[in-house]
Protein backbone atom coordinates (compact mmCIF):
# COMPACT_ATOMS: atom_id res chain seq x y z
CA UNK A 1 0.00 0.00 0.00
CA UNK A 2 1.76 3.29 -1.38
CA UNK A 3 0.87 6.11 0.98
CA UNK A 4 1.81 9.47 0.63
CA UNK A 5 1.87 12.97 2.03
CA UNK A 6 0.66 16.08 0.50
CA UNK A 7 1.39 18.98 2.77
CA UNK A 8 0.57 22.85 2.92
CA UNK A 9 -1.19 25.44 4.53
CA UNK A 10 -3.87 25.92 2.38
CA UNK A 11 -5.49 29.15 3.95
CA UNK A 12 -7.58 28.92 2.24
CA UNK A 13 -7.78 25.31 -0.43
CA UNK A 14 -8.17 26.44 -3.81
CA UNK A 15 -9.03 24.92 -6.94
CA UNK A 16 -5.44 24.39 -7.62
CA UNK A 17 -4.66 22.31 -4.55
CA UNK A 18 -8.05 20.48 -5.29
CA UNK A 19 -6.91 19.34 -9.00
CA UNK A 20 -3.22 18.11 -7.23
CA UNK A 21 -5.10 16.68 -4.52
CA UNK A 22 -7.37 14.36 -7.02
CA UNK A 23 -4.53 13.85 -9.75
CA UNK A 24 -2.20 12.06 -6.77
CA UNK A 25 -5.02 10.41 -5.40
CA UNK A 26 -5.11 8.54 -8.78
CA UNK A 27 -1.57 8.20 -8.24
CA UNK A 28 -0.94 6.69 -4.83
CA UNK A 29 -3.18 4.22 -3.00
CA UNK A 30 -3.85 6.65 -0.07
CA UNK A 31 -3.18 10.36 0.59
CA UNK A 32 -3.36 12.39 3.55
CA UNK A 33 -3.68 15.60 3.23
CA UNK A 34 -1.49 17.58 5.92
CA UNK A 35 -2.74 21.16 6.84
CA UNK A 36 0.07 22.94 8.70
CA UNK A 37 -0.69 24.23 11.90
CA UNK A 38 1.68 26.98 12.02
CA UNK A 39 1.06 29.65 15.13
CA UNK A 40 3.79 31.99 13.36
CA UNK A 41 2.25 32.71 10.25
CA UNK A 42 -1.23 34.22 11.56
CA UNK A 43 -3.78 32.06 9.05
CA UNK A 44 -6.92 33.68 7.74
CA UNK A 45 -8.57 30.34 8.85
CA UNK A 46 -7.59 28.57 11.76
CA UNK A 47 -5.77 25.21 11.26
CA UNK A 48 -9.74 23.70 12.11
CA UNK A 49 -11.29 25.37 9.66
CA UNK A 50 -8.96 24.23 6.76
CA UNK A 51 -8.68 21.26 7.97
CA UNK A 52 -13.00 20.93 7.72
CA UNK A 53 -12.90 22.92 4.65
CA UNK A 54 -10.54 20.40 3.00
CA UNK A 55 -13.05 17.34 4.15
CA UNK A 56 -15.91 19.28 2.52
CA UNK A 57 -14.14 19.00 -0.94
CA UNK A 58 -12.40 16.00 -1.07
CA UNK A 59 -15.43 14.07 0.21
CA UNK A 60 -15.79 12.71 -3.28
CA UNK A 61 -12.41 11.04 -2.75
CA UNK A 62 -12.53 7.81 -0.62
CA UNK A 63 -8.61 7.28 -0.67
CA UNK A 64 -7.71 10.47 0.72
CA UNK A 65 -8.06 12.04 4.47
CA UNK A 66 -7.31 15.22 5.98
CA UNK A 67 -5.07 15.39 8.90
CA UNK A 68 -3.36 19.13 10.56
CA UNK A 69 0.11 18.39 11.96
CA UNK A 70 3.12 20.62 13.68
CA UNK A 71 6.25 20.30 13.89
CA UNK A 72 8.81 18.54 10.69
CA UNK A 73 7.01 17.07 8.05
CA UNK A 74 9.17 13.60 8.16
CA UNK A 75 7.87 13.68 11.78
CA UNK A 76 4.10 13.68 10.40
CA UNK A 77 5.31 11.44 6.89
CA UNK A 78 6.61 8.62 9.56
CA UNK A 79 3.06 8.94 11.47
CA UNK A 80 1.25 8.10 8.38
CA UNK A 81 3.42 5.37 7.36
CA UNK A 82 3.89 7.73 4.34
CA UNK A 83 7.41 7.17 2.10
CA UNK A 84 6.03 10.24 -0.64
CA UNK A 85 5.58 13.78 -0.34
CA UNK A 86 3.76 15.25 -3.07
CA UNK A 87 3.95 19.17 -3.65
CA UNK A 88 2.80 21.25 -6.90
CA UNK A 89 5.24 23.35 -8.73
CA UNK A 90 3.75 25.89 -10.32
CA UNK A 91 6.48 28.38 -11.88
CA UNK A 92 10.35 28.10 -11.86
CA UNK A 93 10.19 30.55 -8.67
CA UNK A 94 8.71 27.72 -6.59
CA UNK A 95 11.41 25.23 -7.50
CA UNK A 96 14.54 26.63 -5.97
CA UNK A 97 12.77 26.38 -2.76
CA UNK A 98 10.82 22.86 -3.26
CA UNK A 99 14.33 21.48 -4.30
CA UNK A 100 15.93 22.51 -0.74
CA UNK A 101 13.43 20.97 1.91
CA UNK A 102 13.29 18.42 -0.51
CA UNK A 103 16.98 18.00 -0.37
CA UNK A 104 16.52 18.64 3.59
CA UNK A 105 14.37 15.84 4.12
CA UNK A 106 15.78 13.04 2.58
CA UNK A 107 18.94 13.88 4.79
CA UNK A 108 16.66 13.80 7.71
CA UNK A 109 14.94 10.31 6.40
CA UNK A 110 16.35 8.87 4.00
CA UNK A 111 13.75 6.85 2.48
CA UNK A 112 11.57 9.68 2.27
CA UNK A 113 10.83 10.55 -2.04
CA UNK A 114 8.94 13.99 -2.78
CA UNK A 115 6.69 13.92 -6.06
CA UNK A 116 6.15 17.07 -7.75
CA UNK A 117 3.36 17.56 -9.74
CA UNK A 118 3.19 20.35 -12.40
CA UNK A 119 -0.06 22.47 -11.58
CA UNK A 120 -2.61 22.50 -14.17
CA UNK A 121 -1.95 25.50 -16.94
CA UNK A 122 -5.71 27.20 -15.71
CA UNK A 123 -4.28 27.21 -12.23
CA UNK A 124 -0.54 28.13 -12.87
CA UNK A 125 -0.95 31.89 -11.28
CA UNK A 126 -3.34 30.99 -8.16
CA UNK A 127 -2.16 30.90 -4.65
CA UNK A 128 -3.94 31.34 -1.30
CA UNK A 129 -2.55 34.62 -0.73
CA UNK A 130 -3.80 36.21 -4.15
CA UNK A 131 -7.26 34.90 -3.34
CA UNK A 132 -7.51 36.69 0.35
CA UNK A 133 -5.97 39.57 -1.58
CA UNK A 134 -8.79 39.56 -3.70
CA UNK A 135 -11.49 38.82 -1.15
CA UNK A 136 -10.31 41.37 0.65
CA UNK A 137 -11.02 43.83 -1.72
CA UNK A 138 -14.68 41.97 -2.04
CA UNK A 139 -13.55 40.79 -5.19
CA UNK A 140 -15.21 37.66 -7.40
CA UNK A 141 -13.04 34.27 -6.32
CA UNK A 142 -15.68 32.07 -7.74
CA UNK A 143 -12.43 30.99 -10.22
CA UNK A 144 -10.20 30.72 -7.44
CA UNK A 145 -11.89 28.18 -4.80
CA UNK A 146 -14.12 25.44 -4.85
CA UNK A 147 -17.51 27.12 -4.57
CA UNK A 148 -18.48 26.22 -0.89
CA UNK A 149 -15.40 27.62 -0.02
CA UNK A 150 -15.91 31.12 -1.64
CA UNK A 151 -18.80 32.40 0.61
CA UNK A 152 -16.23 31.63 3.50
CA UNK A 153 -13.77 33.12 2.64
CA UNK A 154 -15.23 36.71 1.80
CA UNK A 155 -17.19 36.24 4.76
CA UNK A 156 -14.13 36.64 6.86
CA UNK A 157 -13.80 40.30 5.56
CA UNK A 158 -17.87 41.00 5.97
CA UNK A 159 -17.23 44.81 6.88
CA UNK A 160 -13.81 45.30 6.53
CA UNK A 161 -13.80 47.49 3.60
CA UNK A 162 -15.97 49.36 1.34
CA UNK A 163 -16.08 47.79 -1.87
CA UNK A 164 -17.89 44.76 -1.23
CA UNK A 165 -20.53 45.88 1.17
CA UNK A 166 -24.39 46.63 0.94
CA UNK A 167 -23.60 50.21 1.52
CA UNK A 168 -21.82 50.29 -1.96
CA UNK A 169 -24.04 48.79 -3.71
CA UNK A 170 -26.42 51.88 -3.29
CA UNK A 171 -23.67 54.44 -4.55
P1 LIG B 1 2.87 26.63 1.44
O1 LIG B 1 2.12 27.13 2.61
O2 LIG B 1 3.95 25.64 1.76
O3 LIG B 1 3.26 27.70 0.45
P2 LIG B 1 0.45 26.05 0.08
O4 LIG B 1 -0.57 25.70 1.06
O5 LIG B 1 0.35 27.38 -0.57
O6 LIG B 1 1.88 25.73 0.66
O7 LIG B 1 0.46 24.97 -1.05
C1 LIG B 1 0.66 23.62 -0.78
C2 LIG B 1 1.18 22.93 -2.02
O8 LIG B 1 0.30 23.17 -3.10
C3 LIG B 1 2.54 23.40 -2.51
O9 LIG B 1 3.22 22.28 -3.03
C4 LIG B 1 2.23 24.36 -3.60
O10 LIG B 1 3.27 24.41 -4.56
C5 LIG B 1 1.01 23.71 -4.18
N1 LIG B 1 0.15 24.66 -4.86
C6 LIG B 1 -0.30 25.84 -4.40
N2 LIG B 1 -1.06 26.46 -5.33
C7 LIG B 1 -1.08 25.64 -6.41
C8 LIG B 1 -1.66 25.73 -7.71
N3 LIG B 1 -2.35 26.80 -8.09
N4 LIG B 1 -1.47 24.70 -8.56
C9 LIG B 1 -0.74 23.64 -8.17
N5 LIG B 1 -0.14 23.51 -6.98
C10 LIG B 1 -0.30 24.49 -6.11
Amino acid sequence: MKTAVYPGSFDPVTLGHLDIIERSARIVDELVVGVLNNSSKNPLFSVEERVNMLKEVTSHLPNVRVESFGGLLVDFAARCHADVVVRGLRAITDFEYELQISQTNRIMRPGLDTIFLTTDLEYAYLSSSIVREVAQYGGDISAFVPEAIAERVLGKFVGENSFGGPEHEQD
